[in-house]
């Protein structure tokens, strides 16, 4: 009889996803939902694994890979895979996975959430209530920026880019947008204007970051992008935290060089009560739920254990990195 492979996954997952693979293979998974695996504890547990089921709270470098001797696959439960060292993974011939697609439309969702809730001050509007300050209707009581026939300046025009361009398109703004290469799908389609980044910065009101957070992109939004930006700006940030330098961000707040900034994720999660950018009032931020919607989350786990099944029968993955 042969022996079946061996699975780890690095958080506990609901029974209904896993319950289809358990005949498959046999798998191990850390025991909480709510905390990730210790890394000493990862790094015994993918010694005998033959596919890895990671989260981004894992960092997946040399050290894990190289102690994982029959690991065939790592799969991501996310399309960010700046949490796995990639080049490594590749000389020991272990194939890297993520989940692009299944969570474009949700995370598009979110960021125009984002952008409304932080150009309307609906955060500070709800606060303002909850404290009984609500006494009169007033000409600019909680007055914030429209968003309808503004422009959208969209950092990193790939899958969850255009979605929220298309988003963008349905209140009538202008879109501009940057990439390394031009989009003409979205040009034709959402008449995207191609911008490079001085321009974005310079003539956006909303400037949304969603661009992978690579080498080139690290720190990407720093000083001087902030002074190009219009006094009445808005920062959105939905992809991730390492392509802001945080500390120019909190000075261009405070310093009202840009009007407010919506934050999904940041350079060193999680933050805690007592972080800069949290005292601020024309801040909002999220504990990075872009994707976080019921369904999405539970098609990013099929899609994991569909990747490792088929690299474990020795076929493609559906989504390679
Ligand atoms: P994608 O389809 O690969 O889009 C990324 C875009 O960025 C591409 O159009 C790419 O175009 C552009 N880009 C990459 N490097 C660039 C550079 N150095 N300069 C300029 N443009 C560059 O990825 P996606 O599925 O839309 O996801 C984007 C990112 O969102 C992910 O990497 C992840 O970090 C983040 N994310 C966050 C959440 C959340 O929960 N907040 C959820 C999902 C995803 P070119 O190749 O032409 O440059």
């Amino acid at each position: 009889m042969m022996t079946k492979s061996s699975i780890y996954i690095t958080r506990k997952l609901p029974e209904e996803v896993i319950e289809p693979y358990r005949k498959l293979f046999h798998i191990r998974m850390w025991e909480r939902e709510d905390v990730p695996v210790p890394r000493d504890l990862l790094i015994k547990e993918v010694k005998d694994a033959d596919g890895l089921f990671c989260l981004l709270t894992e960092k997946i470098d040399q050290e894990v890979l190289e102690h994982a001797s029959h690991l065939k696959i790592v799969a991501n439960m996310a399309v960010g895979y700046d949490n796995i060292d990639v080049k490594a993974a590749a000389k020991l011939g272990i194939t890297v996975t993520n989940t692009p697609d299944v969570l474009t439309e949700t995370t598009a969702d979110l960021a125009f959430a984002l952008l409304m809730t932080t150009a309307r001050r609906m955060m500070e509007a709800s606060d303002y209530i909850k404290a009984d300050h609500w006494q009169y209707w007033s000409p600019l009581l909680l007055a914030g920026s429209d968003i309808h026939h503004k422009t959208i300046g969209i950092v990193g025009m790939g899958r969850i880019g255009t979605a929220i361009a298309r988003r963008a398109s349905g209140f009538g703004m202008d879109i501009l947008y940057h990439n390394r290469s031009r989009h003409p799908r979205a040009e034709e389609q959402l008449h995207a204007v191609y911008a490079d980044f001085d321009t974005i910065l310079g003539k956006s009101d909303f400037v949304v970051s969603v661009i992978p957070l690579t080498k080139e992109t690290e720190r990407m939004f720093d000083q001087q992008a902030f002074e190009k930006m219009k006094q009445s700006g808005i920062f959105i940030n939905v992809s991730r935290g390492g392509v802001v330098d945080e500390c120019a961000l909190y000075k261009a707040l405070v310093k009202k060089e840009i009007r407010a900034a919506g934050l999904d994720v940041f350079e060193k999660e999680p933050i805690r009560k007592d972080h800069p950018l949290l005292q601020l009032e024309n801040v909002v931020c999220l504990p990075h739920i872009g994707s976080a919607s019921v369904e999405t989350r539970m098609e990013m786990a099929r899609l994991c254990l569909e990747n490792i099944r088929n690299v474990l029968n020795g076929e493609e993955p559906m989504t390679p990195v």
